[in-house]
């Protein structure tokens, strides 16, 4: 787990950021949030050697690290193209960074450089806009999406993803609401990794005061999903900040949170309350947590 954290900067937590390593050693990545690169190097692991990378949806919490974590592939010798999948606008949102883009400077000084003109195919992403369905597939790994309830789809397409390798399967929600393809895509996954952004009482206090009206899961409704879905372990993620001691985060949050209840004894809450009705294998997601499956 590179990223658990959601929209805000979080001292204990990057944003969303998901590293798969195959036995072989190929790396994929889904999704691409601020601070996962630098996670991903303390995970000992080079962004020059990940094969491809799925973002969920174009929220800067899912993607505002992809520069970064291209770039840095460039500098660290990568030969081919980055593969990058994701919903409609992920093309217009690689193409605007760099040759002539929003990183034109960096680019043009970087690639003055004979070394760099040599690999200059690790800048130029390969993107493919994906559709319900599969999304990605190579020898070693399958991705299947399905669109999942998060923002109004005319606005932004959010997915969700069941990622298969190895005879395992890894399913991923991005950002949600509960969802009907989220259980599909999830059933008898070997690892449910789904957001579980808010605890209830966070939940009735946006709802009471108006902020939030994007779509999120509650730890209720995770559980019922993991449940219906039969996952074989579940790893809730995405926490939106509720757990943190630093006062700046309490005061920036005035009005989005009930302030005076954050801390991370609120992770006792979210883990009763999946439980009520999911009683399987669970841990609770941080910065840099591995599992094997
Ligand atoms: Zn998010």
């Amino acid at each position: 787990m590179l990223g658990t954290g959601a929209a805000f900067v979080d001292p204990d937590r990057a944003q969303s950021g998901i590293l798969i390593t195959l036995d072989n050693g190929r790396h994929y990545l889904l999704d691409c949030g601020a601070g996962i690169t630098r996670n991903m190097v303390r995970a000992n692991v080079s962004p020059a050697d990940v094969s491809a990378v799925f973002l969920t949806h174009l929220h800067h919490d899912h993607c505002c690290d992809f520069p970064l974590f291209v770039i840095t592939g460039w500098m660290w010798d990568r030969e081919d193209s980055p593969v990058v999948i994701g919903p409609r606008g992920t093309e217009h949102f690689v193409r605007s960074l760099f040759e002539g883009g929003a990183f034109k400077a960096d680019f043009e000084a970087r690639s003055y450089y004979p070394r760099r003109q040599s690999n200059i195919a690790a800048v130029r992403p390969k993107v493919i806009e994906c559709a319900p369905g599969i999304a990605y597939q190579d020898e070693h790994v399958r991705i299947v999406c399905d669109w999942v309830e998060h923002i109004p789809r005319q606005l932004s397409e959010c997915f969700g993803i069941r990622f298969e390798a190895e005879g395992k399967s890894v399913a991923f929600s991005g950002d949600t609401a509960p969802c009907e393809s989220m259980v599909k895509l999830a059933a008898d996954a070997d690892l449910l990794i789904h957001e579980c952004t808010f605890p209830e009482s966070f939940i009735e206090h946006r709802k009471k005061t108006g902020v939030g009206i994007f779509a999120h899961t509650s730890p209720t409704e995770l559980g019922i999903i993991a449940a219906r879905a039969r996952v074989k372990r579940l790893l809730p993620t995405h926490f939106g900040h509720f757990d943190t001691t630093y006062a700046l985060m309490k005061r920036v949050a005035t009005h989005h949170f009930p302030v005076d209840q954050m801390g991370p004894h609120l992770m006792d809450e979210v883990v009763r309350d999946i439980r009520k009705n999911y009683s399987g294998p669970m841990q609770l997601a941080t910065d840099l947590l591995r599992l094997d499956i």
